[in-house]
């Protein structure tokens, strides 16, 4: 699950960590009095979305007046902000944070990510802040540097301290710097998080060490234990269909293919999507209706896939162990029957009451084309969709 920054922010301010003061604003109006209330004489103005880029795509503005504030408010919210992360048709930008301005002299990086091969958190740093991180590792990897914490212990005061020197902080903010990546260290801990990364982390020329951007992703397995975190979603900054999806509890994640794809189990769901792959097509979703879906998530599950403009063929693909057969397939006639599937649908069954399930597509009159191997399901498919 991914926050806001100024949520971030937030959160990181409650374990001490050095961020700018800033307020969360809705309205141009309200953008203006929050700089008012900030006071000082430099503000930025910073497009919330789920993406990161903004400065890029001109969604960071720096202000030197309060009418400054209600210029750069008034272009950015509201505008469809696009950047390398935001994908081609961008996000449209509904909240904003209005910040004091920081005199910035040096831009670094720090970032935490949870390291699968070696099951530690992993803590980076560089001098390279401001820019993106994914360049520095490509063409200078030498210049991150890499502490895999110690479960036991934590991040370590002389672990800190020395990421701290080895990204440039100087000599007197080193004690400073170091702690501020213990506190962000702790702050990843307890919320469970897959990743946080601030980018910039800054010095100022007051000699101050700030993060100056936040970037928190949570673990959705863990939002379980964290009621806090979940009053934080924002519903607008995630995929629609995503969202009606998992009211049913459905997985379903949207690509940009034109195969929709309705597998039981992810396992199999990911070696369709490979397979329709190899056949030269290319699935318009990820769908895994799970062990025991009923044919009301079955029929929801084919309404969601219908909705995608791209769609050209379905191909449903079926190992009936938990699952049953005849339950996929009530629940494509009662799809059928509700919404126009107007696409070729290719359908493979094994398993459990399969020649039961085969009867009831047979007794529908649904025309479908039947598939025997998984292979035979992907050439099908692709050829249906004119791939
Ligand atoms: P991102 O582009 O989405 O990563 O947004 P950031 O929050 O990282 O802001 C982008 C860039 O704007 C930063 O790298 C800074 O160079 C600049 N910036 C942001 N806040 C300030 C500020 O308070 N003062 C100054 N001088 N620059 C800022
Ligand atoms: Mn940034």
């Amino acid at each position: 699950m991914k926050i806001h920054e100024y949520q971030g922010k937030d959160l990181l301010r409650e374990y001490g960590v050095a961020v700018p003061r800033g307020k969360a604003c809705f309205s141009v109006d309200e953008a203006v009095a929050a700089a008012e209330e900030i006071g000082g004489e430099k503000w930025v103005v910073k497009a919330q979305i789920h993406a990161g880029g903004r400065g890029k795509g001109g969604g960071v503005k720096l202000a030197a007046s309060l009418d400054e504030v209600r210029e750069h408010a008034d272009a950015i919210l509201g505008m469809t902000l696009v950047t390398h992360q935001t994908g081609p048709e961008g996000k449209v930008v509904k909240r904003l944070l209005i910040e004091e301005g920081a005199p910035i002299k040096d831009e670094l990086y720090i970032g935490l990510v949870v390291d699968r091969a070696t099951q530690r958190v992993a803590f980076m740093a560089s001098s390279e802040g401001g820019t993106e991180i994914e360049t520095v590792a490509e063409e200078t990897p030498e210049l991150i540097h890499k502490v895999m914490v110690d479960p036991k212990t934590g991040l370590t005061q002389a672990e800190s301290e020395s990421l701290a020197r080895n990204i440039g902080i100087p000599g007197d903010l080193v004690g400073d710097g170091a702690e501020l990546m213990r506190k962000l260290y702790q702050a990843f801990w307890d919320k469970d998080c897959s990743l946080a990364e601030i980018n910039p982390l800054i010095v100022t020329s007051d000699g101050r060490v700030v993060a100056l951007d936040a970037k928190m992703n949570f673990d959705e397995n863990a939002m379980y234990r964290h009621p806090e975190l979940q009053e934080l979603r924002d519903l607008d900054e995630e995929d629609a269909d995503e969202i009606e999806a998992s009211k049913f509890g459905l997985n379903y994640i949207s690509l940009d293919g034109t195969i929709g794809c309705l597998v039981n189990g992810a396992g199999l769901a990911m070696a369709t999507m490979d397979i329709i792959k190899l056949y030269g097509a290319s699935p318009a979703n990820f769908l895994d209706v799970g062990g025991g879906a009923t044919t009301e998530q079955v029929t929801e599950a084919f309404k969601l896939m219908l909705k995608n403009k791209n769609l050209r063929a379905i191909l449903v693909n079926i190992f009936g162990g938990i699952m049953r057969c005849d339950v996929i397939a009530e629940g494509l006639v009662n799809a059928a029957r509700e919404v126009d599937l107007g696409v070729p649908l290719v359908v493979r069954l094994e398993g459990t009451n399969v020649d039961r399930g085969r009867q009831i597509l047979t007794d529908s009159g649904i025309e479908i084309i039947n598939a025997t191997t998984m292979a035979d399901a992907a050439e099908k498919v692709a050829a249906a969709a004119g791939a």
